[in-house]
């Protein structure tokens, strides 16, 4: 069972415009920043609009129009930042033992360099 959406976390503040983030993109659906400490030349985190703690609680609980739109903005980001040719990853650390430090989802875009295995 998914933990409940907590609306002080980080990622919740950035959505209200509390906090301030490095904005790469915006749509009905999805917001796009900059990640604050960037492991890769190119870190940017896309984040849903809507209140899903998890990969897992999205996948479950968001409308289909929710999926489709923040699927295609993490495409549209990629493209935008001009990963397409080099390549890039997409990551969603899920949950305590998946890594996962911010409990609102957010997909890690990597890309820049060539990226190893994994990115621990
Ligand atoms: P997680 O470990 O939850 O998958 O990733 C959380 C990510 O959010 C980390 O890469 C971390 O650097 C980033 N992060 C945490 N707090 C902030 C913040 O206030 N602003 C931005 N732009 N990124 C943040």
């Amino acid at each position: 069972p998914t933990q409940p959406y907590d609306d002080n976390n980080v990622f919740a503040r950035i959505l209200r415009g509390e906090l301030p983030s490095k904005t790469v993109y915006e749509d009905e659906h999805a917001l796009a920043f900059h990640d604050i400490n960037p492991l890769a030349p190119v870190h940017i985190l896309v984040i849903p609009k809507g209140r899903y703690v998890s990969w897992d609680d999205f996948s479950e609980k968001a409308s289909d129009a929710e999926i489709a739109g923040f699927t295609r903005a993490v495409g549209k980001v990629a493209r935008e930042a001009g990963l397409v040719e080099i390549g890039y990853r997409v990551m969603a650390n899920t949950g305590l033992r998946g890594g996962q430090e911010v409990p609102h989802l957010h997909m890690h875009i990597f890309g820049g360099t060539t990226l190893g295995p994994m990115l621990a």
